[in-house]
């Protein structure tokens, strides 16, 4: 959050954002974003471009201004994206592109607008086993408090950072804080997170997390109960029992209903935990770093005594591993019916093997989420109430920085995208704080007529690519999906 905001004088204003910098010749705003350029605003950043044919792995299109050869702008091609495009604050007037261009014969118009959002945030994906922090559990950044920690989903920890308690409800330090992580995980950066009573995480989307300096490599296949299920037919004849630790769901094959299907014999075995339904026990530890996700490294602290009556006898065998088969030990019954460690036969190791084939690399996704408000509406029709109905019934295709969004049902236009669909570098922020997201809205021209658009501000493709627009002309062309 750095840049410099600067008084009055032979300065010009920028009216991109409330903070309404003078900007002296040469200079940027507070945002980075804008800059005084021989006594014009201009966007610093360049209009982006998606362009198919890169995506392809073709050559770059010579498609801009005196260079242009009228040749691509056909179809679907090229996409304009709103990174660069810069903003119209407060919309009372048109976006700063509306784009008009041909896809399949059909006249559709693209509007797009770099939004200011004072109310996103990030919801952040974190494929672990590893316990993290308990729910509700405050997430930090830099100290301050930037969201919390809320349900862990199979083999993954969820976090839900920014929103506007954190943006603006706090203190400025706190807000600062927030827009600054937000604005770096959204960019694809690397931040550190520490979660009050748990985990130290560093978390960047695309990349593995590494959670309290442990890069993880696997995202499980699924819970202990799962494993049993999956692999229960193959571990058969091999060995007598086994049982897949998990801090969720403890599987153990003998008495689950994959075992009872395949005729596997009682051994006796115990585990202290709650039992659920046959085979299947909650709780057998607290969670934490170690075997799936509990707090445990020595598997046989969840083993009660083993029960000679139910099948427990000398030289009974036993594999436990963990869900992404990354711990496993093998063990047989004494004369006492103690488990003592012994290695692992060679005809187990590809059923070991096969647990860790079948787990994913372990992720970190950042899914960004904000509404579109009124405002931001106005500067796409005259008529904002319409375009969300246009939305909400899917006539008009919201994206992200030429990423797809999920739009949420319901009232208003609020939306998730995968930043990592979006080009490198596409948010910005404004030190209100808020975050500064790219929004595109492409509808038939037909249906842009009907909801009151600014059709007199359409503009085609080739005129945009030609003269650019009120905040430059400089353009970049990048495949979609910022591949
Ligand atoms: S913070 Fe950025 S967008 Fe806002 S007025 Fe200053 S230069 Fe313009």
């Amino acid at each position: 959050m750095s840049g410099t905001r600067v008084r009055p004088g032979d300065k010009i204003r920028c009216d991109a954002c409330p903070v309404m910098c003078y900007i002296a010749e040469g200079r940027v705003g507070a945002c980075d974003r804008y800059a005084n350029d021989g006594g014009r605003i201009v966007r610093c950043d360049p209009i982006t471009v998606l362009d198919r044919r890169l995506g392809e792995g073709g050559e770059v299109s010579p498609f801009l201004q005196r260079e242009w050869d009228g040749d691509v702008l056909g179809g679907d091609t090229l996409a304009v994206t709103a990174v660069g495009a810069g903003t119209t604050y407060p919309d009372y007037k048109p976006a700063p592109f509306i784009v008009s261009r041909e896809v399949d014969g059909a006249d559709f118009v693209t509007v797009v607008t770099e939004a200011i959002f004072s109310y996103c945030g990030v919801k952040v994906k974190i494929d672990t086993d590893r316990h993290i922090g308990s729910e509700m559990a405050a997430v930090r950044a830099g100290g301050e408090a930037v969201g919390h920690v809320t349900t862990s989903e199979y083999g993954s920890q969820m976090l839900s950072l920014g929103g506007v308690e954190h943006l603006t409800g706090g203190s400025k330090p706190e807000g600062r804080a927030t827009c600054d992580a937000l604005l770096r995980l959204c960019n694809r950066e690397p931040v550190e997170l520490s979660v009050d009573g748990g985990a130290q995480v560093i978390v960047q989307a695309g990349q593995a997390p590494v959670v309290n300096g442990h890069r993880e490599d696997r995202m499980r296949v699924g819970c202990g109960s799962a494993a049993i299920g999956m692999f229960a037919s193959q571990w058969q004849g091999l060995v007598d029992e086994v049982v897949v630790v998990d801090d969720h769901i403890t599987g153990v094959v003998s008495e689950h209903q994959a075992g009872k299907v395949l005729g596997w014999p009682d051994t006796g075995i115990r585990i202290r935990g709650r039992r659920s339904t046959p085979g299947r026990y909650f709780r057998v530890a607290d969670p934490g770093s170690g075997w799936g996700g509990t707090d445990i490294d020595d598997p046989l602290t969840i083993l009660g005594d083993w029960n000679p009556k139910k099948g427990a006898r000398p030289g009974l065998t036993l594999l436990m591993v963990s869900t992404t088969g990354e711990q496993w030990g093998y063990y047989v019954l004494d004369d006492a019916l103690v488990p003592q460690p012994a290695a692992l036969p060679p005809e187990l190791d590809p059923t070991v093997a096969l647990i860790a084939e079948n787990c994913e690399p372990a992720l970190c996704t950042v899914l960004f989420m904000g509404g579109a408000g009124g405002s931001l509406r106005a500067g796409v029709t005259r008529n904002p109430v319409r375009l969300t109905r246009s939305v909400q019934a899917q006539r008009t295709r919201v994206t992200v920085g030429g990423a797809p969004a999920y739009v949420w049902p319901g009232g208003g236009i609020t939306l998730m995208a995968d930043v990592t669909r979006m080009p490198v570098n596409a948010f910005g922020h404004v030190p209100t704080p808020a975050l500064v997201a790219p929004l595109e809205f492409t509808l038939p021209r037909d249906e842009y007529r009907a909801l009151g658009g600014h059709d007199e501000a359409v503009r085609t493709l080739r005129d945009v690519l030609e003269r650019g627009g009120e905040y430059g002309a400089d353009f970049r062309a990048v495949p979609p999906e910022g591949g």
